[in-house]
């Protein structure tokens, strides 16, 4: 118990929060002045001017907002292997690969020690704040957590997704360590090279050590879920191999192999008990705590796009709690969730001060820049001046700026977020949507919330036949006059055509923009199209960017399908059973 309490002292990690978030306008100048220090020499701010300056108003003045697109020249000729200081001073060694699902291929950002030393800050302190109120005992964590494919860029460096950077980092494991919620499955799991045979694996983990399970955790909820609805199809197999202690011939990989038959053991009583338990659910509800007795809380980002995913992952969990992780990208961490009792809907993050150099763009639609032939909603043209961390507004909405310790400088994010109140001096804020995704046509503007909103809205008319949207996407199809909305959904099960007619409208009835109805009314928007896909299609789309080397750890369903998502768009219309089209405005 002594040696647990000196590995994590949650107490003093709160302490030294409170202390700098208390500080926060102060402790960005430091960070500022030490990113600027420690990668002064590098060659994309040598050409800036700002000749030795680290105060944030020289900083502004001489280097520019940029995105991915303007970066990339750089990142490239990291990734090819040029070990000059281009972006940073200590040359970069290791690529991450962001999810990319909404551009449609994966992004290269660099990763570097320092941060995955904030990886680790905001684990322990959302952790801290976490076990204050849900304290988990000695045991493990069943996690489902997948590396994606490693491989050496042409230059030799490593490169992965984010996550599995991370996972791989002996400091990590040395830190899940300490937070005493080792994961249950082997290292061989989690690296192995099949996505789906680690998927079976953690399972068979989670069933192994299920009495010592203490929570329940993925990166974003969307693994989570789909790990449980796998289980609907192979508990089955999964009892028959813990009965007889032989591993189901459904794992090929003779490392996964070994190390599970380490695990594995004949257990017919457990095995029975689990059938019983099991068989013994309606409609899977509360499967969690009755398989796991002992977990605490289920964990994974549940924000933004992975929303959708909460009302069937509480069937599920039953009463055990729902947590929102933090929030972060491949391109840093931005805030943690101090507040572990909220439920996800209301989940709002604190920014750590010390962990980059963060500004806020606001967006407003009071501008005065009313262009109407802008293709873009005149909110999203704005490019008013970032404000600094401290001075942001509650209730203002803002795009992100980052400026990390690994190479990006007053860097766009792409999301956007809105400020809830402060906690002391720092922002505490709420993932609202991804700047890019948006159906837009001509003067209206929905973003992925109002998509979904939508969505949810919609869903309610199949509740009564007992169907559920297992996952959906959306797209702007200009190619007919006037263009129009189409929205994918995968079901369950089949609809009928009256409910599904009756679905189509409501979608398009439940998009409240005043600039979509306006257009809708006048047909200048055509009628909203409902394309239903074929079972398993969204599995086909995950593997899709899996091939692509992304990693399932950091998947998200794209919930728009642009231009440049070519492949993404073959899945979805060579998979199209049923097409309705909406009546709403007749
Ligand atoms: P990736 O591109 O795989 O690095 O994913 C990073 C993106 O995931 C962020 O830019 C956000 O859009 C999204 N994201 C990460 N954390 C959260 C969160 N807590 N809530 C909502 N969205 C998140």
């Amino acid at each position: 118990m002594l040696d647990r309490m000196e590995e994590f002292n949650g107490d003093k990690w709160i302490e030294e929060f409170e202390a700098i978030t208390k500080d926060a306008e102060r402790v960005q100048r430091e960070s500022l002045r030490k990113i600027l220090e420690d990668n002064g020499s590098a060659e994309y701010l040598q050409s800036l001017g700002l000749n030795g300056r680290t105060d944030p108003e020289s900083y502004k003045a001489c280097v520019p907002l940029v995105t991915h697109k303007e970066l990339e020249p750089y990142i490239q000729r990291i990734v090819d292997g040029d070990s000059s200081p281009i972006l940073t001073g200590k040359p970069i060694t290791t690529i991450s690969l962001s999810s990319g699902t909404t551009q449609g291929k994966p992004k290269f950002v660099p990763f570097n020690e320092e941060l995955m030393e904030t990886t680790v800050q905001i684990y322990k302190t959302s952790f801290a704040f976490r076990n204050r109120e849900f304290p988990v005992g000695n045991g493990k964590a069943l996690q489902f957590i997948y590396s994606s494919k490693q491989f050496k860029t042409k230059g030799g460096l490593a490169a992965g997704t984010a996550t599995t950077n991370v996972f791989r980092s002996s400091q990590y494991k040395k830190t899940m360590k300490a937070l005493q919620t080792p994961c249950c499955s082997p290292d061989e799991v989690i690296f192995g090279p099949d996505f789906h045979q680690s998927l079976y694996c953690h399972l068979l983990c989670g069933l192994i050590f299920r009495e010592e399970i203490q929570l329940i955790s993925s990166t974003f909820a969307h693994s989570l879920l789909h790990a449980f609805r796998t289980f609907e199809q192979v508990w089955e197999e999964l009892c028959a191999d813990i009965r007889t202690g032989v591993l189901s011939n459904r794992i090929t990989v003779p490392s996964i192999r070994t190390a599970m038959s380490k695990l594995l053991k004949p257990n017919p009583e457990q095995a029975d008990l689990i059938y019983e338990k099991c068989s013994g659910l309606s409609n899977w509800c509360g499967l969690i705590p009755e398989i796991f007795p002992n977990v605490k809380y289920i964990y994974g980002i549940m924000t933004g796009s992975m929303e959708p995913y909460l009302k069937k992952l509480r069937q599920y969990a039953g009463e055990v709690p729902l947590m929102s992780a933090d929030y972060g990208s491949s391109e840093g961490w931005i805030g943690a969730n101090i507040n572990p009792k909220l439920p996800p809907e209301l989940a709002t993050y604190v920014v750590l001060p010390n962990i980059g150099y963060f500004e806020f763009l606001p967006l407003s639609e009071n501008t005065g820049d009313q262009d109407q032939d802008k293709t873009e909603p005149t909110f999203l043209c704005v490019d008013s001046k970032p404000v600094g961390l401290t001075e942001v507004k509650i209730g203002e909405e803002y795009e992100i700026i980052v400026t990390n310790f690994a190479g990006l400088y007053r860097y766009r994010l792409g999301d956007v977020v809105t400020i809830v109140g402060f906690h002391n001096s720092t922002p505490e804020l709420k993932f609202v949507y991804r700047r890019n995704l948006l159906l837009t046509i001509n003067i209206d503007k929905n973003t992925e919330k109002d998509l979904q909103l939508s969505v949810e809205e919609a869903a309610k008319v199949l509740a009564g036949e007992k169907l559920e949207v297992v996952d959906f996407t959306s797209l702007v199809d200009v190619s007919t006059e006037p263009g129009h909305y189409v929205i994918f959904w995968e079901l369950n099960g089949e609809g009928s055509e009256e409910v599904l007619r009756e679905c189509c409208n409501r979608l398009d009835q439940s998009f409240v923009d005043a600039g979509y109805v306006s257009s809708r009314k006048v047909n200048t928007i055509g009628a909203l199209e409902l394309r239903i896909v074929r079972r398993g299609t969204f599995q086909k789309i995950l593997d899709h960017f899996l091939a692509l080397g992304a990693a399932v750890s950091q998947f998200k369903t794209p919930r728009y399908v642009g231009p440049t998502n070519g492949m993404v768009l073959q899945i979805l219309c060579s998979n199209v059973v049923k097409s309705y089209f909406s009546t709403a405005f007749k």
